[in-house]
């Protein structure tokens, strides 16, 4: 059969049509009045998408230079920092910590586990002056509680400020910023956006800018000062991917459809999207015998271990050969124990559907599966799910 080349990697994901459009018809020069108003909009858009008052700092770079940009720009040498962490991303923390000279108290659970809030109660002290956490460890497949994590900073009532990578996890889980206190959230365009790699954003607090103002480790491109003072004036420190601001203009424009004109509604739509799309997937992988790798699993993707015995890139490579559907093996030492399947962004029922019928094909090439099963189950969840539209739709 002809094989149509899909994504189903937890970024980059699908290209949204309209953003790929815009990108291309994106001949504008970035000191004009029609850029400054793209990007005035695209900041104002991203701040209602992130969901808080803070001010949001877009910057060209993959997500992990805003990751380093939240380290830089909070922190000076020496600064006890705690990083809590279960997979490839957290200890994306743990090495940029060491890059920039701090002391850094490393709570870590195990790939596929996250950590207790007593755990991370016990690590917490009065001099720390920075946590680094994931919102959802897309190595694992992990949800973890940023809220709790969270409650325990306003309950130590420190100055600890909370920085949180969500890169997977906007648009894919609530988030209450400014109530909960998060210090700076973190997203990257290759992820629920459906836009190419190549942009991060930022929401910081007011408390975050003012430490800025003594903290000492080197910053210079990411200095986010310097971005939040060229924003408000339509503009960016420096050259900006005028091509990405555009397709994301396009696309947090999709993301306010879905919410018939509010893009607030518009990102729980896209939030409720992700679990639907995770819960019909996790049903169909438990219907065929898999588990789950991750023990908290996020509605960003969907981990699931490798059958006993078997390497993961088998599965991957049947996906791929057969269906031209690009799904992820694991990282690092996890690379054969585990594959994963994205929600994240722009999936639908179809594509769903489609990509847990490729499971069953997969997977009967490695042991005998019922045909159907975990296409059965996964109808099973979108009916009950969506029973009010289902019922609304008969004559
Ligand atoms: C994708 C991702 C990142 C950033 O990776 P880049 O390759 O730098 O864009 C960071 N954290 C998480 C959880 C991610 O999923």
């Amino acid at each position: 059969m002809l094989r149509k080349n899909r994504l189903f990697t937890p970024g980059p994901t699908p290209l949204l049509p309209a953003a790929q459009m815009a990108m291309a018809a994106a001949n504008i020069h970035h000191r004009t009045a029609d850029f400054r108003a793209l990007y005035t909009r695209v900041l104002a858009d991203l701040k209602t998408f992130v969901g808080t008052q803070n001010d949001v700092v877009l910057m060209a770079s993959s997500g992990s230079g805003a990751m380093e940009a939240a380290v830089a720009n909070l922190t000076s040498p020496g600064d006890k920092v705690l990083i809590l962490t279960a997979g490839k991303f957290g200890e994306r923390w743990v090495e940029l910590a060491k890059a920039y000279g701090l002391t850094a108290e490393v709570l870590s659970a195990p790939y596929g586990q996250t950590f207790s809030l007593d755990a991370v109660r016990s690590r917490l002290t009065p001099d720390t002056r920075a946590a680094f956490m994931q919102a959802t460890e897309s190595s694992t497949g992990v949800r973890h509680d940023v809220e709790g994590v969270a409650r325990l900073l306003r309950d130590a009532g420190g100055d600890t400020m909370l920085v949180v990578d969500a890169i997977t996890g906007l648009g894919t889980t609530r988030f209450d910023v400014d109530r909960w206190n998060i210090d700076v959230i973190i997203g990257g365009s290759q992820k629920a956006v459906m836009i190419p790699p190549g942009l991060a954003y930022c929401a910081v607090s007011p408390r975050a800018w003012t430490r800025m103002e003594s903290a000492r480790s080197p910053r210079y491109y990411f200095d986010l000062r310097k971005e939040r003072k060229a924003g408000a004036k339509g503009e960016s420190a420096f050259t900006p991917a005028i091509a990405l601001v555009a397709a994301l203009a396009a696309a947090l424009d999709y993301i306010r459809e879905q919410g018939a004109g509010d893009l607030a509604a518009g990102r729980e739509a896209l939030i409720a999207n992700a679990e639907l799309c995770a819960e019909m997937t996790r049903a169909g992988a438990r219907a065929l015998g898999l588990k789950l790798y991750a023990s908290v699993p996020s509605s960003a993707l969907t981990a699931i271990a490798a059958p006993e015995g078997l390497d993961s890139s088998v599965i991957v490579k049947s996906f791929r050969d057969n269906f031209g559907a690009v799904v992820a093996a694991g990282q690092g030492e996890m690379k054969s124990a585990l594959f994963r399947i994205a929600h994240l962004g722009y999936y639908d029922y179809l594509d769903t559907i489609g990509i847990i019928a490729a499971l069953e094909q997969v997977m009967t090439r490695i042991r005998p599966v019922e045909f159907g099963a975990a296409v059965a189950a996964a109808q099973e969840i979108y009916a009950e799910r969506s029973v009010d539209k289902v019922a609304s739709a008969r004559p």
